[in-house]
């Protein structure tokens, strides 16, 4: 069954703003999505009426909060199609849980000579991380390049993935190209060698549904306010067993087993991987968002921003001076990346707002993507279940009279 953006809309305050003097068209989903009225509500109700410190006291409201926010555990696991709870840790964001993996996973595993491979395409969360340990440990990041087609080379993946390869780490749906990697592919090919697979789910997990079971993950980070959730709410799912091995990420209160003056133990997890007063607000916003993308369907979620993005490259195809980025197909969600001949993205991007239009413009954190395909910048639309057919001919519109107006200077 398809959703209706249009009832959907009416779930979203914001969506009924004007931008210089036109309905807002909100197009910049994959930096981050809006959010709902539940969203919105779940946390303001969890303030007026619960809000105490979690897992700390024995008084009604701490109870309360901490059910509260272990319910919201339980859901994301459900969501990513994990068995076990506690292979669920609450973290900022996406960045936080890849930096999670690097200081602790990494940093007591890896050796000099070891190597992590990424492609070309990757956001900068998953790279930064690694170059700060490559430097720190002698490992060696490894980059496995694009097909003419802009799908990862699986060829070349196979080639450089080998017995020193101890982390494949990747996206599951490019916030650039828009194009969905085949994971549980990459999944084997990294499991062949004894590798371990990191998934980059940050733009994958708003708009598609995830089984990291299935996935053949190893570990799987998410951003919550990419999908309806609020901002400082985000997860990293890891196997439960590589969990137990990792030395804890953050040490403070909440995250130990006895604490003495020269030495401390540490708990179970998740409780090990975070430390101090968690986002619990932020969590438990993130739970509504969760119950709300449910309560849509992420195979209708998917269906619909498939449809967007098939409508998006037709109408653009079209404009002369517009290059399109990314591959057509099944395996393309809804993000869509262009540049038109002789106008900066940034330009476009400001032209655009002029009408009402929120796009990005820029490197979208991959700078060496950028480099890749030969652009020093992009202008992206990235759709999400509220977004219609209409707003597209609007960016269409748009894009056909940014053109224009900068023809007529050039
Ligand atoms: N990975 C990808 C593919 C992203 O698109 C983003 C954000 O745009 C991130 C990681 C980082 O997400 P966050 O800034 O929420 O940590």
């Amino acid at each position: 069954m398809g959703l209706d953006p249009h009832v959907l809309r009416g779930d979203f305050p914001i969506l009924r703003r004007e931008v210089n003097g036109k309905p807002l068209v909100y197009f910049d989903n994959a930096a981050s999505s809006q959010k709902p009225r539940q969203v919105i509500e779940a946390m303001t109700e969890y303030y007026f009426n619960h809000h105490a410190n979690v897992h700390r006291g024995a008084h009604t409201l701490s109870v309360e909060a901490t059910e509260m926010y272990e319910g919201v555990r339980r859901k994301v696991a459900r969501f990513l199609g994990a068995a076990d709870p506690a292979s669920v840790i609450f973290t900022r964001n996406t960045t936080e849980a890849m930096n999670l993996v690097a200081h602790s996973w990494a940093r007591s595993v890896l050796e000099p000579g070891d190597e992590i491979v990424v492609t070309a395409a990757e956001h900068h969360a998953n790279l930064v991380p690694w170059h700060l340990l490559a430097a720190e440990r002698g490992v060696a990041v490894r980059g496995v390049g694009l097909r003419p087609d802009h799908r990862v080379d699986l060829d070349e993946l196979e080639e450089v993935v080998g017995e020193r390869t101890r982390l494949v780490s990747t996206w599951h749906m490019s916030n650039v190209l828009g194009v969905i990697n085949p994971i549980a592919r990459i999944a084997e090919l990294a499991h062949r060698v004894g590798a371990l697979l990191l998934v980059d789910g940050a733009q994958a997990a708003p708009h598609l549904p995830v089984d990291v079971e299935a996935l053949g993950a190893d570990f799987y980070a998410i951003s919550g306010h990419k999908m309806c959730g609020p901002t400082g709410a985000g997860a990293l799912w890891a196997r439960p067993e590589i969990l137990r091995e990792m030395p804890p990420f953050l040490g403070g209160g909440e995250m130990i087993r006895k604490v003495f003056l020269d030495s401390s133990t540490y708990a179970d997890i998740p409780m090990r991987f975070e430390a101090g007063t968690p986002n619990i607000a932020e969590v438990i916003g993130l739970g509504a968002a969760v119950d709300y993308l449910e309560t849509i369907g992420l195979d209708a979620i998917f269906e619909h921003d498939q449809a967007l993005v098939r409508y998006a490259l037709e109408r653009l195809q079209a404009l002369q001076g517009v290059t399109l980025y990314g591959p057509e197909g099944d395996d393309r969600g809804g993000i869509l990346a262009f540049n038109i001949d002789g106008i900066h993205p940034h330009d476009v991007a400001t032209a655009l707002d002029q009408e009402g239009i929120a796009v990005r413009a820029g490197h979208h954190c991959a700078q060496p993507l950028m480099r890749t395909l030969n652009a020093q910048a992009m202008a992206r639309a990235s759709f999400y279940f509220y977004n219609t057919e209409g707003e597209i001919d609007r960016l269409v519109d748009a894009v056909a009279k940014a053109r224009e107006f900068f023809a007529a200077f050039a």
